[in-house]
């Protein structure tokens, strides 16, 4: 009955069958605050997968590799898989700044690690 009707985050194109879409989700250390409404088309997922490269180092940024506290970074997670990657301030922005749900858009100043990024006050 409904039509499944959804964008990719980043670069918009419609996603018109559920296997054309990669869900994931992000967090700031802490599961129970959770945002799962990423969703990407599988092309972008896999220009996500290259920017954060294939290891999944623990408590540090996958992209530039300096160590991060577990609570002191965004966590990105496929959904449904236990692992992910963890990244550095500057680089959860650039992430996060591509998704085009995030607005307004975010700095390293104001990212917030409590998890409200999507329900910031200007
Ligand atoms: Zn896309
Ligand atoms: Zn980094």
């Amino acid at each position: 009955m409904t039509v499944f009707d959804v964008r990719c985050d980043r670069c918009g194109t419609e996603l018109t069958r559920p296997t054309e879409a990669v869900r994931f989700l992000f967090h700031p250390g802490d599961f129970s605050l959770k945002d799962d409404s990423g969703l990407l088309c599988r092309s972008c997922w896999r220009a996500a997968m290259g920017w954060f490269g294939v290891d999944q180092p623990k408590d540090q940024c996958a992209r530039c590799g300096i160590a991060v506290e577990s609570s002191r970074s965004v966590h990105v997670l496929r959904s449904g898989e236990a692992a992910g990657w963890q990244l550095c301030p500057e680089h959860a922005v650039a992430f996060l700044n591509q998704l085009r749900t995030v607005d307004p858009k975010l700095s390293v100043e104001t990212l917030s690690l409590a998890g409200d990024w999507r329900q910031m006050q200007s």
